[in-house]
C-alpha cells in the first residue's frame, strides 16, 4: 500500500487555524495580547554552530550553507568554548552548522564535551557519511556515543531529490544503512528530522513519525528512533525563495494565523543558548543567522565566555516575526513539536 506524500497533508492544520493575526504581524505584541512573555529559565543545550560551510546547498536552509562557505571555528576560539563547557557542564551539546563534521574542531568539541559528561547531539546531513575522508565518521560518533540527528525531508526520492539537489536521497540511504550498521537505530539514537518542501506547515509529527518509519523499514530496512517535525523559517535561502516567488506575505500570514499559545512555554530559546562560530551568543540558531544578539537582539557583542548560566535566567529573549514559526500548530523547535498533541487555541 502507497503512503501519503506528506506534502500533501502538510497544510491541513493551517487551515484550521485561528485566522486572527493577519498581515505585518507583531510578535510581541500577539504574546502580550495574551498575557504571555517570553523568558529564560536554565540553560539545558548549548547549541554550536562550527560554520556556513557545508557538502550541500538546500533550497531552505536557514543558514545559507553551501561547499563554498568559509565561515569555520578556528583554534582560539575552540580552546574557549572548550574551556566553557568544561567549567558550566551543560546537559546537552548539539552541533550543528553547515555540516558541523567538515570543521577541523568538530571531533575534539564532541571529545571534550564527553569529557565534562555532556549529551552529544550531530545534526547530520547523512550525505556526509560518504563524502571522501568521512568513511570512520560512523564509527566515531557510535565510538562517543553521539546522538545523530538527521536531515530526510521526505521518504520519497524525488520530494528530497528536489528540495536537497539530485541524488540526496539515494545517498541519504546510504548513509542511514551505514547508521545502522554502527549501532544506530537500536542501541544509539538516531532521530530524523523532516521540513515541508514549501509554504505549508508540516502535517502531525506523529503520524508522519509512522509513515515514515513504515516507508523506511519496508522498503530500506532502515530502524530510527524518533521523527522531528520542524516548520521552514523564513529567513535566509527559504525566505528569498519565497519572495521571488511572490509567496513570502503569504507564508507569514500563514505562520501569525496559526499562532498557538500553547506552545509558547516549550519553546527552545528558553532553555538553549546559541554559539557562533566566533563564539558570540544569541538565543537560537535563527536570531544567530539574522544577526539578533542574545536578550535585546542589538548587534552581538557578547561571548559564550562572558556568559554565567545563572544569571541568564528570568531574562527576555530577542524576537520578530519569525518567532511565528516556532509558534505555529504544534510548534516547532530542534527536537520537533512543542506540544505533544495538536490544539489550537482561540
Ligand atoms: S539544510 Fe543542512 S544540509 Fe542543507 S545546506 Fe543547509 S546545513 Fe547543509
Ligand atoms: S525563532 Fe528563536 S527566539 Fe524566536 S521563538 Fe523561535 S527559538 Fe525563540
Amino acid at each position: 500500500m502507497s503512503l501519503p506524500d506528506p506534502e500533501s497533508t502538510a497544510d491541513v492544520r493551517a487551515a484550521t487555524a485561528t485566522g486572527v493575526v493577519g498581515k505585518n504581524p507583531d510578535f510581541g505584541a500577539t504574546l502580550a495580547s495574551r498575557g504571555l512573555s517570553l523568558r529564560r529559565i536554565a540553560i539545558h543545550t548549548l547549541q554550536i554552530n562550527v560554520g556556513r560551510r557545508c557538502n550541500q546547498a538546500c533550497r531552505h536552509c536557514h543558514v545559507d550553507a553551501a561547499p563554498w562557505r568559509t565561515e569555520a571555528m578556528d583554534a582560539v576560539t575552540f580552546a574557549r568554548v572548550e574551556r566553557w563547557i568544561a567549567t558550566h557542564r551543560p546537559a546537552v551539546v548539539d552541533l550543528t552548522g553547515g555540516a558541523p563534521e567538515l570543521n577541523e574542531f568538530f571531533r575534539p568539541l564532541v571529545r571534550a564535551a564527553r569529557a565534562a559528561g555532556c549529551r552529544v547531539s550531530d545534526r547530520n546531513n547523512l550525505t556526509i557519511l560518504s563524502e571522501p575522508g568521512f568513511g570512520d565518521l560512523a564509527g566515531f560518533l557510535a565510538a562517543h556515543d553521539v546522538e545523530v540527528i538527521a536531515s530526510l525531508p521526505c521518504y520519497s526520492a524525488a520530494n528530497v531529490d528536489r528540495q536537497r539537489g539530485n541524488g540526496v536521497f539515494e545517498r541519504s540511504i546510504a548513509g542511514l544503512r551505514v547508521l545502522n550498521a554502527a549501532g544506530y537505530g537500536s542501541r544509539l539514537p538516531l532521530h530524523l528530522v523532516y521540513n515541508p518542501q514549501g509554504p505549508r506547515l508540516p502535517g502531525p509529527q506523529e503520524e508522519l513519525e509512522a509513515d515514515y518509519r513504515e516507508a523506511l523499514r519496508r522498503d530500506f530496512g532502515i530502524e530510527f528512533g524518533s521523527l522531528y517535525t520542524i516548520t521552514n523559517q523564513p529567513i535566509a535561502r527559504f525566505a528569498e525563495d519565497l519572495r521571488a516567488r511572490g509567496q513570502l506575505d503569504d507564508y507569514m500570514e500563514l505562520l501569525a494565523n496559526a499562532f498557538n499559545p500553547t506552545t509558547v512555554e516549550g519553546l527552545m530559546c528558553r532553555t538553549t543558548l546559541s554559539v557562533g562560530y566566533r563564539g558570540e551568543v544569541y538565543d537560537c540558531d535563527f536570531n544567530q543567522m539574522l544577526g539578533l544578539g542574545l536578550g535585546d537582539g542589538a548587534a552581538t557583542d557578547r561571548f559564550l565566555w562572558d556568559v554565567v548560566p545563572g544569571q541568564l535566567e528570568g531574562t527576555g529573549i530577542a524576537t520578530g516575526p519569525h518567532c511565528f514559526a516556532c509558534t505555529a500548530g504544534a510548534g516547532s523547535s530542534c527536537t520537533g513539536e512543542t506540544v505533544s498533541s495538536f490544539k489550537i487555541q482561540v
